[in-house]
């Protein structure tokens, strides 16, 4: 296994659950991932195709929903809403959530139009996969840092590209291009609630509180590569959430972060055979890989055990 964020862990997991026997190889620890940052809500955002990302968001949505019955996953199942600002949004997404009812006005702030009121799995990321990485370990997953060049270096037969952004290099596929997030993580003044403002005109807005924090975001510029935090973009953030979330106006800045999603017009997962070795790409989960992490490790292994 290539990778040990939100994919490479949750492969590992399944695959050694199978009985597999599995070694996770990656140059960054999983907290200093681009999964590390995500905000963590469960969302199809920015993923393709539509029929299949439906398919394992709703895979992962069942798995999320069990582990929210423990306190100590990084999981919660926290009530919510999706704001829309123009008539006809897409509500695709709403196929995959078993319950789920149009906002009432009194929930609906100036400017949107309607809104989907849900509960849904808030993952605290870096909490979560710290509880991954044990679950590798009690399931005997070996780690390993070192940089891969090439899956061919690997001594082992069968080789899983998790590398998120940088899995194209070691397939040789050109398709990933990295579409820039930066969030700021305020101290939680008491929020449970979750909020999604994508057609916001003053830049995509989201509030997801999780335990001690609530991440605030967001952006999301394709093509940008810089991972520096830009304070000009965090005072716009800052904004537009304490104006949709009056109660975040004093609350401390608890930490920031900036990472670049791993876009591709669609998810890969597929299974080639490259001179005798196994080669299953699981990548390109642009701004929902932790959305669609259980579904997509449930293929992963099918590819493998059929
Ligand atoms: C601001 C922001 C907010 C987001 N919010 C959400 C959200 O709310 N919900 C959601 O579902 N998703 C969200 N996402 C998207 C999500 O973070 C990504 O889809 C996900 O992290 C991709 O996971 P990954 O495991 O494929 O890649 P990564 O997390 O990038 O992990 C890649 C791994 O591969 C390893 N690696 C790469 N190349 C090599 C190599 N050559 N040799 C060795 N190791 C290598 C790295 O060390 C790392 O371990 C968000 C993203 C951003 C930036």
């Amino acid at each position: 296994m290539v990778g040990s964020g939100v994919i490479g862990l949750t492969c590992a997991v399944r695959l050694a659950e199978a009985g597999h026997r599995v070694e996770v190889v990656s140059d960054l620890a999983p907290g200093d991932t681009v999964s590390a940052v995500a905000g963590g809500l469960w969302f199809p955002y920015l993923a393709a195709p539509a029929d299949a990302v439906l398919r394992w968001a709703e895979v992962s949505l069942r798995r999320f929903r069990e582990l929210a019955a423990d306190p100590a996953s990084g999981v919660w199942w926290r009530e919510g809403v999706v704001l829309h600002r123009a008539a006809d949004p897409d509500l695709s997404w709403t196929a995959a959530v078993p319950a789920h009812r149009a906002a009432r006005r009194a929930e609906l702030p100036p400017g949107a139009v309607s809104g989907v009121v849900c509960s849904l799995p808030v993952v605290d990321t870096a909490a979560y996969l710290g509880r991954l990485v044990e679950r590798c370990a009690r399931l005997g997953v070996a780690f390993r840092r070192a940089v891969v060049a090439d899956p061919a270096d690997l001594p082992q037969r069968v080789v899983v590209v998790a590398a998120g952004l940088r899995s194209g290099a070691l397939v040789g596929d050109p398709a990933l291009t990295p579409v820039r997030g930066q969030v700021v993580r305020l101290a939680n003044p008491g929020l449970t609630r979750w909020l999604v403002d994508d057609d916001n005109p003053a830049g995509m807005a989201y509030v997801i509180p999780r335990g001690h924090d609530v991440v605030c975001g967001g952006t999301a510029e394709a093509g940008e590569t810089g991972t520096t935090h830009d304070s000009a973009v965090e005072r716009a953030i800052l904004d537009r959430v304490t104006e949709l979330e009056p109660r975040l106006r004093d609350a401390p800045v608890v930490s920031r972060a900036v990472g670049l999603r791993p876009a591709r017009p669609a998810v890969r997962v597929d299974r080639v055979e490259r001179a005798g070795q196994v080669v299953v790409s699981c990548y390109g989960h642009g701004g929902a890989g932790v959305t669609l992490s259980w579904g997509c490790a449930a293929d992963v292994v099918d590819l493998l055990d059929g």
